[in-house]
């Protein structure tokens, strides 16, 4: 790495996924996510360039199908300890692309800083012809180390646009540019090391959340469960046996059959509280804060993902269903 020019430092922390992939030279399908060292990505995009200045920690070597909650907390406890030392601007995280979503949307609620903390990952190993993870990691170090960055939640970069941590979703199974956020755009764009911003988040994240995870070692268990015409009615009893809340991806604006209806009202009047989220990509399940006894918390425009991340997290602070319903409006 070039030494002679010292610009911010920033600590780059490898979580594993296909941007740290291997397969057969020049394939993009069959390969082992997770096997190249995170300091070796970052001297490999970092030689004869801007970048200089820079830290690794490989702090977990995982396919993010194996992301879990205890490790979620960990992840967040650590870039929390770590932002508060004057010696970093800004923060990356690779990660594999299949959850990069949801822990995405877990450090936006859960880290208290207002540096720059950005994600990103690839969709073809590092072994692939065109493997997009070394643009991706240049320019997700890029904006960390951008004054634009500061305050704007945690941020996901991926083929050159900039999303917000808690609009972003995969969007496609393969293909390189496999992110989106939906009708609501982007945030902004990358060309090269330049960032262009053009929107803002509006939701409260970072330093403006109330969720502490600090003392957690786990999270209250939120299951996610589809509504479908016939969907067994016994599936909502099996789950409700072992967890503290549950969502449902329901139809249209997160509608279910009049038998799934009866069910989910015993389920709440439980003490289970249920969230009612669209398995419709766009759009708003709307507020009535008259049926949220009966038919559930309205989950306004997350994705079930995202509404079972945040129904975990509001249920560390309470399990009143108005409380919960204000979470579902804020964040
Ligand atoms: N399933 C792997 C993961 O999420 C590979 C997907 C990816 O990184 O693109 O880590």
């Amino acid at each position: 790495m070039k030494k002679e020019k010292k610009s911010k430092r920033i600590l780059v922390i490898g979580t594993g996924g296909t941007i740290a992939g291997k397969g057969d030279n020049f394939k993009t399908s069959d390969y082992t996510a997770a096997q190249i060292k995170i300091e070796d990505l970052v001297n490999e995009v970092c030689e004869n360039t801007i970048h200089d200045n820079m830290d690794t920690i490989d702090y977990f070597n995982i396919d993010s199908c194996d992301m879990t909650s205890e490790k979620l907390i960990k992840l967040s406890n650590y870039i929390n300890k770590v932002s508060e030392s004057e010696d970093y601007y800004g923060f990356v995280i690779t990660h594999g692309t299949d959850t990069l979503e949801e822990t995405a949307y877990f450090l936006n609620l859960t880290v208290k800083t207002q540096k720059p903390v950005v994600i990103t990952g690839a969709m073809r190993p590092h072994t692939a012809l065109g493997a997009d993870g070394p643009m991706n990691l240049y320019q997700a170090i890029s904006l960390a180390k951008s004054e634009d960055a500061i305050n704007k939640g945690v941020l996901v970069v991926f083929s050159d646009t900039i999303y917000s941590a808690r609009d972003v979703s995969k969007i496609n199974t393969f293909k390189p540019a496999a992110f989106g956020q939906k009708d609501l755009g982007c945030l902004g764009y990358m060309r090269d090391e330049n960032v262009f911003f053009y929107n803002s988040p509006t939701k409260k994240h970072t330093i403006y959340s109330e969720f502490d995870i600090s003392y957690l070692e786990n999270l209250p268990k939120v299951e996610i469960v589809m509504f479908y015409p016939s969907a067994d009615i016994k599936i909502l009893d099996y789950v409700s046996k072992d967890c503290d809340g549950i969502v449902l991806a329901g139809a249209g604006c997160g509608n279910v059959s009049t038998s799934w209806s009866e069910k989910v009202k015993k389920i709440i009047s439980s003490g289970i509280p249920v969230v009612r989220s669209s398995r419709i990509a766009n759009g708003v399940v709307t507020y009535n804060e008259k049926t949220i006894h009966e038919k559930g918390i309205f989950a306004e425009n997350l994705s079930p993902l995202k509404s079972r991340i945040l129904l975990s997290l509001a249920l560390t602070k309470s399990t009143n269903l108005e409380e919960i319903q204000k979470f579902f409006l804020e964040y």
